[in-house]
């Protein structure tokens, strides 16, 4: 099209990313009466949603039938700290259990009662028990579900498509060019519309749940440069319960259902440390708490040997763990010889869930540009200052099923489509200029940047910190024009690490803005500077590209909760002591 080496593709709805979100959106465009394709990164069975372990909720009622709909939507508002969009928060507590039953309906293997119903266990935070789960591999499990879905439906999945930009002229986004991993090749995806679940940037911190190349900020930003805003970008979830040890496994998850099936925190002193920051709900409490907690026992010395504190879940005893947490059985025998029925894991926080992300309607999940798309991790506006364990799955899930069937409406109303040669002439162009010889690598880099953001923007942040890791990410982004990339005989990855640091600098710098700019302490958000929280802080931080391609960022406010809503979103609890805990 635009060149003699591009290839095109043409479909009504290209959908980028094959996790949940990504699958669940194309099975439902299809549905809706367009032809689809969806590209990834990585082999579709492996999408980063395979590391997904304890759960997906839906107010089911199946073990404590006093849950209904309303209650989760309160929940996860109020766990939140009311950050949240109340109207995403009301559609994911609506519909999840309607996705879940959908899922077990299509094959997924959720775990049953003893009378066949959908089981059900509690993750913290959570009034009642509402998370279902298939051991502790509910998301490869669900993803498996989903792929076998999409054979049957005969959708085209293209694997080891990497996408450099989206493609946009007119304010609207008619596709997105990409290069094949191995060959190199490019492809011109041209859609009508475009679906983008590519996942969150929680990779950008040195301890971090996420795999080597996932995570790396990507959806994010495609997504600005394509002239969407980006909202809560520094509202990310440290994880309590993160591995310590070995040095390559550090930051692995240990997932919340072994708290969720009893396991007690203690520190080296052998004391149940919970009692000190949230004595009704113990290891139960939010994941904001327990990581704080856990971070406050490490860093005042009550740590373990290798700087962590223990999960202890011996009591439970092998069989059970066996059944119900057979893959950390696993994983800690594996990496340290660990019998975990025997002695208790070593933990402590770990980068795990971006919260912020791509702004999009809440009901249709369309972004600022028009016939663009965001579902699943990439996008903002459900988890507030703080997710709930299973919400995520649930997310990807309702929220794919709705963006997928809204792209194929747009595309279904468009008789014209304009698409522009310049545009893709350009970004093959920009593409190009990316191969070259330099004096710098890609891989060293990411990991200084990976550094500095564990060191200046991690568990708890204040303002020389920030500015320090602002400082950091502009000598790493001009070390980043230097980089080395050619081709190898294992294919294009120089390329893709160099464009996955390209998004990681980027993203890291929005999530320090937006992380000075928010000068109070409200959920993984934590200043040292600012230990409480401010009633004029209830506000979204969005940031976007101006035209010089600088970011900046501005306050948007919160919208207000419905008036039959409002009950369920009464605070329960003293949200400022959070803050507190800090002083
Ligand atoms: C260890 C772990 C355990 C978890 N456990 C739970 C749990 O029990 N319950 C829960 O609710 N949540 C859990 N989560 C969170 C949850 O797994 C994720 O938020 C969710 O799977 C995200 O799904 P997604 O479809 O949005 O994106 P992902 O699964 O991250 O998929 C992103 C896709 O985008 C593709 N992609 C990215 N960039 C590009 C690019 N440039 N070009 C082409 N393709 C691209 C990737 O290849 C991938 O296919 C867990 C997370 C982790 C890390």
């Amino acid at each position: 099209m635009a060149g003699s080496s591009l290839r095109s593709n043409i479909a009504n709805v290209l959908v980028i990313g094959t996790g949940a979100a990504g699958l669940r959106a194309a099975i439902a465009a299809h549905q809706a009466g367009s032809e689809v394709v969806v590209v990834g990164k990585r082999r579709r069975d492996d999408a980063h949603t395979v590391l997904a372990a304890g759960g997906i909720n839906a107010a089911l009622g199946t073990v404590d039938p006093q849950d209904s709909w309303q209650q989760h939507f309160g929940d996860t508002l109020r766990e939140g700290y009311f950050l949240a969009d109340p109207r995403v928060v009301e559609l994911l507590a609506r519909e999840a259990p309607a996705a879940v039953r959908e899922l077990a309906d299509w094959g997924a293997p959720f775990a049953r009662t003893s009378d066949g119903r959908l089981d059900q266990r509690f993750f913290g935070a959570h009034r009642w028990r509402r998370t279902c789960y298939a051991g502790d591999w509910t998301g490869r499990a669900i993803l498996r579900t989903l792929a076998s879905k999409v054979t049957e439906l005969g959708l085209t999945v293209i694997d080891d498509q990497y996408v450099s930009q989206l493609l946009v002229t007119d304010g609207a986004c008619f596709g997105a060019l990409a290069f094949d991993l191995e060959t190199g090749e490019r492809t011109v995806f041209l859609a009508d519309a475009v679906v983008l679940a590519a996942g969150g940037h929680t990779r950008i911190w040195r301890r971090s749940s996420s795999r080597r190349d996932e995570n790396t900020g990507d959806g994010m930003y495609l997504a600005l440069r394509a002239g969407c805003r980006l909202q809560d970008m520094e509202l990310v979830q440290f994880h309590p319960t993160g591995m310590v040890a070995p040095e390559e496994a550090a930051g692995t998850l240990v997932t919340e259902a072994v708290r969720g099936e009893g396991g007690h925190l203690k520190n080296a002193l052998g004391e149940r440390f919970m009692a000190r920051y949230d004595p009704e709900r113990m290891e139960l409490s939010a994941r904001d708490r327990v990581a704080l907690a856990n971070y406050t026992e490490i860093t005042e010395g009550r740590g373990g040997p290798n700087g962590g504190v223990f999960l202890d879940i011996t009591h439970l005893g092998k069989d059970a763990i066996l059944e119900r947490l057979p893959r950390m059985y696993r994983q800690f025998l594996e990496y340290q010889m660990l019998d975990i029925s025997q002695q208790p894991m070593e933990v402590a926080p770990t980068a795990h869930y971006s919260m912020g992300g791509v702004v999009v309607d809440p009901d249709t999940h369309v972004t600022d540009v028009a016939g663009l798309y965001a579902a699943g991790e990439v996008a903002a506006g459900l988890h507030g200052a703080n997710r709930l364990g299973g919400n995520s799955l649930a997310e990807t899930v309702v929220f794919g099923r709705r963006a997928g069937e809204a792209a194929a409406a747009w595309s279904a109303s468009r008789d014209i489509q304009v698409r522009s040669r310049q545009v893709i002439r350009a970004a093959d162009q920009e593409l190009s200029g990316f191969i070259r010889h330099g004096r710098q690598f890609a891989r060293p880099l990411q990991r200084a940047l990976r550094d500095a953001m564990w060191e200046t923007c991690g568990v708890v942040r204040d303002q020389p910190g920030l500015r320090h890791g602002l400082e950091r990410v502009a000598e790493l982004g001009e070390l980043a024009s230097d980089v080395d990339v050619r081709p190898t005989s294992e294919g294009y990855g120089d390329l893709a690490h160099a464009l996955d640091l390209r998004a990681s600098l980027t993203t890291a710098e929005a999530t320090l803005l937006a992380a000075l700019a928010r000068t109070e302490s409200r959920g993984a958000h934590q200043r040292r500077d600012h230990p409480g929280l401010s009633a004029e802080l209830r506000v979204n931080f969005q940031a976007r590209l101006d035209a010089d391609g600088r970011l900046s960022t501005a306050t948007h406010p919160v919208p207000p909760v419905p008036p039959d809503l409002e009950p369920w979103a009464e605070p329960s609890q003293d949200l400022s002591a959070i803050g507190r805990l800090l002083e």
